[in-house]
C-alpha cells in the first residue's frame, strides 16, 4: 500500500481552505504485506504523523529514500519520533556525499534542535546511492534517476510483483522536448507521482528556473510515457482546494487518469 502523508512543496500550510489536499510537505510511505520494513520517500513535515503510525504498528525498521536536501523534503526528520526510540532502525539513502556531516552540523545543529545527531536513540545507517543505481529491499526493486533541479534531485522507481510506482518530484523540464531518460524511466508504470507544483500562469510569471513543473506539463509527460495513472504532487503551498481541483480538471483534459495527491490518499501496491 502506498500512502501520502504530505503533498506540498516549499513549506507547510494550514487553514480550512486547504483541508481537502492537506498542508504537510513531501512524504509518502510504501508498505507491502510480505516485507516487514516500511519504505519512506522524503522526510517533509508529513513524516511526523507517519512516525506515530510507525510507533503504533510497532514497525522496527524503515528505509528512507531522500530525493534531495531542500528543506521541504527533510524538515520533518528531527520530529520523526521513531528516531528517538532505541529499538528502531533507520536506513537513509540519498546521493548526498556527506550525510553524517550534514545531519550533525546542519539539520541537528544544537542551535536548531535540542537533540544532537550523535545522540539520537535509533540505530541509523546511511547509504550513499548514485543516479542509475539499483537496490533491492525485500521483494521491492528500486531504480534511481537524476532529476533536473537546482542542486539536483533523485527520482525513484519501485517495482513489486509486476506493479511499478515512480516518485518523481522536484524537476523542471526544458522548454522543448521531454528528457528521454525520464520518459524511459517512467514508461508504462502503474502510478507516477509527478512534480506539478505550478499552473501555467504562475510558472510563466516569475517561476521559470525555480526547478519545478506544472500540472499541464505533468499530464503531457504522462501521456508521452504511456503510464497508467498520474498523481499530481508537490502542490504550491498557496493553492487552496479550489485551485487544485481546477488544476486536476485541466490535466484530465490531456491525460484522463489524473488525480492530485492528498494527505491520507492510498494506492494499492
Ligand atoms: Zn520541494
Ligand atoms: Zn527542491
Amino acid at each position: 500500500m502506498i500512502k501520502f502523508w504530505g503533498v506540498r512543496g516549499s513549506t507547510p500550510i494550514s487553514g480550512p481552505e486547504f483541508n481537502t489536499y492537506g498542508g504537510h510537505t513531501s512524504c509518502v510511505s510504501v508498505y507491502t504485506e510480505n516485507n516487514p520494513h516500511i519504505i519512506i520517500l522524503d522526510a517533509g513535515t508529513g513524516i511526523v504523523e507517519l512516525g506515530q503510525y510507525v510507533l503504533d504498528q510497532k514497525i522496527r525498521t524503515a528505509h528512507l529514500l531522500i530525493s534531495h536536501f531542500h528543506m521541504d523534503h527533510i524538515m520533518g526528520l528531527p520530529l520523526f519520533m521513531p528516531l528517538h526510540d532505541p529499538e528502531f532502525n533507520l536506513h537513509i539513502y540519498s546521493n548526498h556525499s556527506n550525510m553524517s556531516q550534514f545531519f550533525a552540523e546542519v539539520l541537528f545543529n544544537p542551535t536548531l534542535f535540542p537533540v544532537k545527531w550523535q545522540d539520537v536513540a535509533a540505530t541509523v545507517t546511511l547509504h550513499q546511492v548514485q543516479a542509475g543505481d539499483v537496490m533491492t529491499l525485500g521483494s521491492i526493486e528500486i531504480t534511481t534517476l537524476h532529476l533536473n533541479h537546482p542542486g539536483g534531485a533523485m527520482g525513484y522507481r519501485l517495482a513489486h510483483q509486476h506493479k511499478t510506482f515512480c516518485y518523481l518530484t522536484d524537476y523542471e523540464h526544458d522548454d522543448g522536448v521531454f528528457d528521454q531518460q525520464l520518459i524511459h524511466f517512467m514508461h508504462n508504470c502503474d502510478y507516477a507521482v509527478c512534480d506539478a507544483t505550478y499552473h501555467d500562469h504562475d510558472y510563466s510569471h516569475g517561476k521559470k528556473g525555480w526547478g519545478h513543473s506544472t500540472n499541464i506539463r505533468a499530464a503531457q509527460l504522462a501521456k508521452e510515457a504511456h503510464i497508467n495513472n498520474l498523481i499530481l504532487f508537490h502542490h504550491w503551498y498557496r493553492y487552496d482546494d479550489n485551485v487544485l481541483n481546477e488544476n486536476v480538471a485541466q490535466s484530465q483534459a490531456i491525460f484522463k487518469n489524473t488525480r492530485a495527491a492528498h494527505e491520507g490518499m492510498m494506492l494499492a501496491f
